[in-house]
């Protein structure tokens, strides 16, 4: 089976964790900070925060920039759940905003329209969590101007894209934002097996998402709320979580972020090749906006059942058949029943959500696919084309 996407693991990034595993460290320790840094220095912001998931680093940037009960958060209706739950966990509500046709991200003129409803009913979100889907950033320059006019603030669900680049910004510089979240998932750009960054120019933010990170604890005699009782003395400031990554994640993310651009460039060209074979025929792929360069976490493709007198399902069995393990990404989130059972959202608000879902497909990408299996991949799938 050829995988939708799958690691890329090297010599040295063996070498790397087997080292850590031979120190002194093996949960946080001194690999974590230097991963932070590498990170922070490669994208080009203040701060950097590891943590255990992305999903933790969602939690922890909705905990630090204060959403609560009562709050309301809205993000990308075609999004892994994460990026919703992550205000659920917080006790806000969600709500969602339709993706534009084109380029699968969230709409911007559709935010804007909601924004002045939300405006009048007294409504509007606390905080956005736009999502770069597939590695694509989201139109963050107008978003980011329409935080300003309606005062939210903004958390980038970038763990599709790290290494991708907005205006000539690397995502996660957090130009147009409060926080941007990387995952480390073995499937995403770099890995740390299980993991997950917060990275922000707010050195209070970034302070409060440490702390969160450690059960709310610190020891730095700058911060106690009451005097040291002597060396043992600690204090418990804030309700926090044990959200740590360890030392050998942070080995073999350091490794990996290595070969971050080797990775990009791969992935890069494999799309420009699909896009090639592509062109020209009935399947349609994402739209990249000027000023993108796409980290490629994903190549999703459209085919209508018109267009190959197959159903949607139907398709998948027979790329399955071929050998070629083909995915979705994603379920539209209010159509879970987790979330119909919170708010009766209605599918009728999501009309190009709904369109994706019925045509969209993960096609394989991954650095080490080989042209052989790439060029299988494009024939397999111009071959249902009627
Ligand atoms: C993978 C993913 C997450 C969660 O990442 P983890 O590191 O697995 O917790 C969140 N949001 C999106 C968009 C993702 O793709």
């Amino acid at each position: 089976m050829i995988p939708y996407g799958r690691q890329s693991i090297s010599q040295d990034d063996v070498n790397a964790v087997v080292d850590v595993l031979n120190s002194d460290f093996l949960t946080q320790g001194p690999t974590v900070p230097l991963f932070e840094d590498a990170v922070k220095d490669f994208v080009g912001s203040r701060f950097a925060i590891a943590a255990n998931s992305a999903t933790s680093a969602l939690h922890l940037a909705c905990l630090a920039l204060g959403v609560g009960k009562g709050d309301i958060v809205w993000t990308s209706a075609i999004t892994f759940v994460a990026s919703a739950n992550c205000a659920i966990y917080c006790g806000a509500s969600v709500d969602f905003i339709d993706i534009d046709a084109q380029s699968y991200n969230m709409s911007v003129s559709d935010l804007e329209q909601k924004l002045i409803l939300a405006k009048k009913s007294g409504k509007l979100p606390k905080v956005l969590i736009p999502v770069h889907l597939c590695g694509q950033s989201c139109d963050m320059q107008n978003i980011f101007e329409l935080s300003k006019k309606y005062g939210f603030k903004i958390i980038e669900d970038a763990s599709h894209s790290i290494g991708g680049k907005h205006h000539d910004s690397f995502i996660g510089s957090c130009r147009f934002s409060d926080i941007t979240v990387f995952s480390f998932h073995p499937v995403k750009i770099i890995t740390s097996a299980e993991g997950g960054m917060c990275t922000t120019n707010n050195s209070d933010l970034a302070r409060t998402i440490e702390l969160l990170r450690t059960h709310g604890i610190t020891r730095d005699e700058n911060e106690l709320a009451n005097h040291s009782e002597g060396t043992w003395y600690y204090e418990q400031q804030l309700l926090g979580f044990n959200y740590r990554m360890t030392d050998l994640q942070a080995a073999l993310g350091l490794s990996q972020l290595d070969r971050l651009n080797t990775f990009i460039s791969s992935r890069n060209k494999i799309a420009e090749m699909y896009i090639d074979d592509f062109s020209g025929s009935k399947i349609t792929f994402q739209k990249l906006l000027d000023n993108n360069l796409s980290a490629y976490h994903l190549f999703v493709i459209q085919i209508e059942e018109k267009d190959t007198g197959l159903s949607k399902k139907k398709i998948f069995e027979a790329l399955k058949k071929m050998g070629i393990n083909v995915n979705l990404h994603y379920i539209p989130v209010y159509r879970h029943p987790y979330y119909q059972s919170l708010k009766s959202y209605e599918k009728k608000d999501f009309p190009n959500s709904e369109k994706y879902y019925s045509t969209a497909i993960s096609i394989p990408i991954f650095p080490d696919l080989n042209e052989d299996d790439r060029q299988y991949v494009s024939k397999s799938i111009l071959g249902m084309i009627l």
